[in-house]
């Protein structure tokens, strides 16, 4: 077992890169507000007063902290002068500081499920004003439903529009806050252009999306899961309230022209519209103790629109966000989820050229940055390089709050089996993010730095 005797402070100056330099000046601010009003909010809002939000309070208020996230710690093994430290992410889903890792990750993850040559769509499906303080009342039972019938109403609008039967691909994300903040669920579903005709055996692409159409037909799912999910009266009449008040159908937002299919507007394209904190720390302008002062741009005026509120509204706007434990936001359905999907590739891209004459569009695989790579842009210097002799540094050990020192380099040498077991500065371009030390088999994660 692990033991923590080794766990000494070097004797050679050290830099803690990112304890300095990068964390943006209100993330402070943000600590502090959880730090003084946290518990105070759990006591008036007894749905939040749970040990699972506890947790999340507590990660997100350590995070950054080496002592209390444990830590890689690199040392030139050259010269012996060289030593970086990393502390680990705290992965809370309320850390804004984390959150771009989270968004990097996310792109990635993504990116790999867009298969290349076929065209998708981005399609945001929108709960109305009238229903949302329900959805949010029974979130628990309604957004996984929410979810599957976003999925239902597109596979049911291209087969009424191409006349038969069809399947899509669909990347459905859940996103539950608009753009100050509040709380408006919607989903955004990165949609194949049409889809596979089962009995035909064939891919069937859709030109043209007759968008009043949709309009009606999300109106008519959603509202039909809604009564079917909460059997209530009062559900029963806000649907029948909302056939009268909404003629037209809920809002949806086909966004025009295909997803884009550059490598490079991929990652901005996605993370712009689908992850992104309720409230950046970015965002944070003021705070006197009681009251938040935050900025965002909003939607319809487009313009920078700023907002001061009580210190539990601000509170509540950032945890009611944060999904059921262990929820998935990310879903993958019809073809898109299925292993039929690369078989049907082929004919996908067929059907696409014969359409469009040639296949474009191809959408690249991206990778996620490596801790190393971020630092490097935002600092412009390479943290894993010995700042006196220039030579790449090794992992020196690595320890962790509830397992200890789980790799020692310096015990490995004294006992003399020194070989190469360390696991190196991740090179450039390989994702040197999770390390698994042979000791542990612990999955330890580096923090992201923007
Ligand atoms: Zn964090
Ligand atoms: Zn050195």
């Amino acid at each position: 077992m692990v033991k923590r005797r080794y766990h000494t402070k070097p004797n050679t100056s050290k830099r803690c890169g990112m304890m300095t330099a990068e964390t943006p000046p209100a993330w402070n601010i943000f600590k502090q507000i959880f730090a003084e009003h946290w518990d105070g909010f759990k006591r008036v809002h007894p749905r939040y007063n749970k040990p699972y939000y506890d947790g999340l309070v507590d990660k997100m208020l350590g995070c950054g902290d080496p002592e209390k996230m444990g830590y890689i710690e690199y040392r030139c093994l050259h010269c012996g002068e060289g030593t970086h430290r990393v502390a680990m992410s705290c992965k809370s889903s309320l850390c804004l500081r984390c959150a771009k890792v989270y968004v990097d990750n996310w792109v990635s993850q993504v990116s790999r499920m867009l298969h290349e040559g076929v065209i998708y769509r981005h399609i945001v499906l929108t709960v109305p004003a009238m229903l949302r303080q329900t959805f949010y009342q029974q979130s628990k039972a309604v957004l996984s439903p929410f979810m599957r019938c976003g999925v239902q109403c597109l596979d049911d609008f291209s087969s009424r529009v191409s006349g038969k039967p069809l399947k899509g691909g669909y990347i459905v994300v859940l996103q539950t806050h608009g753009r100050n903040g509040q709380y408006n669920p919607h989903l955004h579903i990165i949609a194949t252009s049409g889809g596979w005709a089962q009995q035909a055996r064939q891919w069937v692409h859709l030109d043209y999306l007759p968008y009043s159409m949709l309009r009606k037909k999300w109106q008519w799912h959603l509202l039909t899961m809604l009564r079917q999910t909460v059997k209530t009266q009062e559900m029963k009449r806000l649907v029948d309230a909302c056939y009268t008040r909404y003629r037209e159908g809920f809002v949806t937002n086909v966004h025009k022209g295909d997803v884009p299919s550059r490598y490079q507007s991929l990652a901005t394209y996605l993370a712009k519209y689908v992850v992104s904190p309720p409230i950046s720390v970015r965002r944070i302008d003021r705070y006197d103790g009681q009251r938040v002062t935050y900025h965002y741009r909003s939607h319809k005026s487009e313009q920078v629109e700023r907002e001061t509120v009580d210190v539990s509204i601000f509170i509540g706007r950032m945890i009611q966000h944060v999904f059921p434990k262990g929820f998935q936001r990310i879903r993958y359905y019809g073809v898109q989820a299925t292993k039929t999907f690369a078989k049907l590739k082929g004919l996908i891209q067929e059907a696409l050229a014969k359409v469009q004459g040639i296949v474009k569009g191809a959408i690249k695989i991206m990778a996620p940055l490596t801790y190393r790579q971020r630092y490097q842009q935002s600092t412009g210097r390479d943290p894993l390089r010995c700042p006196r002799c220039q030579r790449e540094m090794g992992v020196w050990r690595i320890w962790h709050p509830t397992y200890g020192l789980i790799y020692n380099e310096l015990k490995t040498i004294e006992r003399g089996t020194y070989a190469s077991q360390a696991p190196r500065a991740a090179p450039t371009g390989s994702s040197g993010r999770t390390v698994w030390p042979g000791s542990g088999g612990i999955s330890l994660s580096l923090p992201g730095l923007r």
